[in-house]
């Protein structure tokens, strides 16, 4: 196994089974140095979103990158201030022109309810799908997908799409399995990627966590990534840190027992869990 490896989507894309997440990394020289390191390093899969406000600087990193576009895959997503038809038709173009690229591979609807919307989210939702249907047609975008949508919002949705979410991008790590929207997706054909992939940081507290990672010779984030490639997740780890790309990568040379598999799935809620999509204030 190794960080070009692919996952297939329900559509026939093939997404490489871990990404670089972008979140909390501004439009600066250190993000387009950064992601082009991991690229360097053998990442192939970027994940970022219009609201990161470093489409500009990704795009950077990616031409500098040196790598073939063919052999990246990119992912943005469509902010909460344009949920519908005319907005989601903008803000793909937009987020195209901030990344300089003639296409994406991912573009997801980044929250199901903005409080814009909070007493009729479904219509917004369907008209921003549409428009992210007429862009999958036009060639801008190879898949298209959602991010922190429960079972109700999947369903409304499903409702009217005519092409099937690929990717739900959930809030997935040791301390929160999400197991009804993991099952739900499953039996819909929809790949579930882990966000917050180390809970943000959080999971690094979990004294059960550097016990495994002391036996295997593994830090704390290698024993938490392979547990979620063994559960078949795309996690989406974020570092800022240069010497963290490459550990965070190392994580194809071991393999995780039963007994300790059993032990983190055991975890959940030591470190924090989701919030809830539909009370945000945003
Ligand atoms: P992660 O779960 O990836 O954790 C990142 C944190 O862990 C940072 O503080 C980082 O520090 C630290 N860290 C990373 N690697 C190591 C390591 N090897 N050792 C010690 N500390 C480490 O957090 P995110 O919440 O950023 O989630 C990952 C990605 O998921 C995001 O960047 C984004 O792309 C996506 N995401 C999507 C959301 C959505 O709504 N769809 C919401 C949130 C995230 P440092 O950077 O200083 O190295």
């Amino acid at each position: 196994m190794s960080l070009a490896d692919t996952q297939t989507l329900n559509n026939g894309v093939k997404i490489p089974i871990v990404g670089f997440g972008t979140w909390q990394m501004p439009e600066d020289e250190h993000t387009e140095k950064i992601v082009e390191h991991a690229i360097r390093s053998g990442y192939r899969h970027i994940d970022t979103a219009k609201v990161y406000g470093n489409e500009t600087s990704v795009g950077k990193a990616i031409k500098a990158s040196g790598i073939d576009r063919e052999e990246l895959f990119v992912t943005t997503k469509l902010w909460n201030d344009a949920h519908g038809y005319e907005e989601a038709k903008q803000a793909i173009d937009e987020s195209l022109a901030k990344l300089d690229l003639d296409y994406v591979d991912l573009y997801l609807i980044h929250w199901p309810n903005p409080i814009e919307h909070r007493d009729n989210w479904e219509e917004p939702n369907a008209e921003a799908w549409k428009a992210m249907e007429e862009a999958v047609e036009a060639g801008k975008i190879k898949a298209i997908g959602i991010s922190n949508f429960m079972i109700h919002h999947m369903e409304a949705l499903l409702k009217t799409a005519k092409i099937k979410p690929a990717i739900n991008q959930i809030y997935l790590n040791p301390s929160d399995h999400q197991e009804e929207v993991v099952e739900y997706c499953c039996d819909h054909d929809i790949l579930v990627e882990a966000y917050s992939p180390l809970g943000s940081g959080r999971i690094f507290e979990i004294d059960d966590l550097k016990d495994i990672a002391l036996k295997y010779d593994k830090s704390v984030a290698q024993i938490v990534l392979r547990w979620h490639l063994d559960k078949g997740f795309v996690p989406l780890p974020k570092t800022a840190t240069m010497e963290r790309v490459g550990e965070n990568a190392d994580i194809f040379d071991f393999k995780l027992s039963e007994e300790d598999t059993k032990k983190i799935d055991s975890l959940e809620g030591v470190a924090g869990t989701h919030s809830d999509p539909d009370q945000k204030d945003f």
